[in-house]
């Protein structure tokens, strides 16, 4: 096992890693940019290092400071977290490189899957349904019009290299057609520098499902169940539910052995999720993130495995210890993302926290890394708590998540908890009758009534 291990991220995410080595006997270095000093991840850390200045690309994306800092604390592994280097291929090559492990798949995963046109390539051939699409890359407006014709329209264009929701442009007929691919292309050069764009058809009404996977070095891979992540804004997940409300046991069970038995086909190991887009009973392979997900505590809450925990135990070199079988879902979790934004325009709303008091009780868990008096700097995601609630029955649930979110105090600054108590609290919600759209028209028809 590890004996000490660098934190190559901030925030709650930073916190949660901190947590686990903690629980682990394991030794940790946080690493932060200047504005971050303050971070609860850097004081409750056994050692800390700055490397750089606030503006990310200096300081949480500087790949030779951070590796620099695990050398200089005598780290003997790096976890990269969520964004910043997380899916960074060279990175982790570097870090292993310099002898020390990169807490995530190998290097080859993580290029072949951050690639969504190899990834669609590799998930066709493990086995997994794909969206019906161009077979890789389209290179001009006249092939894009040919794939158009073939696939039917609605298409939507999408960078290789996407993420966060970026370099996607829906056309709905051909003559929107140009415009979406031109759009799409520039968009994907400026936000990933890396211009390839692909097509597939655009799914009208689908929800988006993911399963967790775990494996460890000796192919044992094993699936922790769904995350239904369909309520969205701009293609960002704003609160998240396991087990889907779409989902049957039976199908359940079907789709996640599906996507276990595809990762064990590609030989992948460590932690991952497949996502889904989910339409009239089909499942589509959308992507898949090779790291650990925002959302991972539901799948925590439901199953009782510790996912940072094992994600770090198989990357020692552990086996995984347990199997398919052993893995039992125990009643429903939600995850509201609390973010410094004002709850109705969604403007950033960085500031200083004055009072700063959590929910607590059975079931209730909040993962974050604020407290009283703390600055939320302007530089960085604006993601400042995240609620968890477990429960036997869905309702239970909303009950409980309806009871925390009240008891929730953060002064000082804007955030998104009023938004999380009327979305709870609305009958199609309650009924689990949501797909990737119901978010924003649910925040239209609020806003046009309050006109
Ligand atoms: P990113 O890596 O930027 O998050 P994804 O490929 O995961 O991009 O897609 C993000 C979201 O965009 C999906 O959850 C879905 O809402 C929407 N989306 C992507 N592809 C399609 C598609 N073919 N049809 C309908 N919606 C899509």
């Amino acid at each position: 096992m590890f004996e000490k291990v660098l934190i190559a991220n901030r925030g709650e995410i930073a916190l949660r890693i901190h947590r686990a080595c903690r629980e682990m006997g394991i030794k940790t270095v946080a690493v932060h940019s200047t504005v971050d000093a303050n971070a609860m991840h850097v004081k409750l850390a056994d050692e800390a290092v700055c490397i750089g200045p606030a503006p990310a690309k200096d300081s949480y994306l500087n790949k030779a400071a951070i590796i620099s800092a695990a050398i200089m604390t005598g780290a003997d592994a790096i976890h990269p977290g969520y964004g910043f280097l997380s899916e960074n291929a060279e990175f982790a090559e570097m870090v292993e490189a310099h002898g020390i492990t990169f807490i995530g798949p190998s290097p080859k995963m993580i290029r072949m899957m951050g690639d969504k046109v190899t990834a669609k390539k590799a998930a066709i051939e493990s086995g997994l349904p794909v969206i019906p699409g161009s077979e890789g890359e389209v290179k001009t407006v006249e092939d894009a019009l040919m794939w158009g014709e073939k696939i039917g329209y609605p298409v939507i264009v999408k960078a290789a290299a996407g993420g966060g929701g970026k370099g996607m442009k829906v056309a709905h007929n051909p003559s929107e057609m140009a415009d979406a691919f031109t759009l799409a292309k520039n968009e994907a050069k400026s936000s990933f520098a890396n211009d390839v764009v692909y097509i597939e058809k655009y799914l009208q009404t689908p929800r988006h499902i993911e399963i967790q996977i775990l494996g460890d070095n000796y192919g044992n891979v094993v699936h922790l169940g769904e995350r239904d992540c369909s309520l969205q804004r701009n293609h960002q997940k704003v609160l998240e539910e396991s087990p889907s409300p779409a989902l049957n046991p039976e199908q359940r069970k079907q789709i996640g052995e599906i996507a276990a038995n595809a990762m064990k086909k590609l030989g992948y190991s460590n932690v991952g999720t497949i996502e889904f887009l989910y339409e009239n009973g089909q499942f589509y392979f959308l992507e898949m993130n090779t790291r650990v997900q925002v959302e991972h505590p539901i799948t925590e809450a439901v199953t009782g495995v510790d996912i940072v925990r094992d994600q770090i135990r198989v990357s020692s070199g552990a086996v995984l210890g347990y199997k398919q079988e052993d893995i039992h879902f125990n009643g429903y979790a939600m995850e509201c993302r609390i973010n410094a934004e004002d709850p109705e325009t969604f403007v950033p709303w960085p500031g200083k926290i004055g009072q700063w008091h959590v929910p607590g009780g059975l079931d209730v868990r909040v993962d974050s890394g604020m407290y009283a008096g703390y600055t939320v700097p302007p530089n960085y995601d604006s993601m400042v708590a995240k609620l968890i609630v477990h429960g036997r029955t869905r309702n239970g649930v909303l009950m409980r998540l309806r009871r925390a979110l009240e008891e929730f105090v953060i002064e000082g600054i804007r955030t998104t908890i009023p938004l999380h108590q009327k979305i709870i609290a609305d009958p199609e919600f309650i009924d689990g009758q949501y797909n990737i759209h119901w978010l924003e028209q649910f925040l239209a028809e609020n806003k046009k009534k309050s006109e």
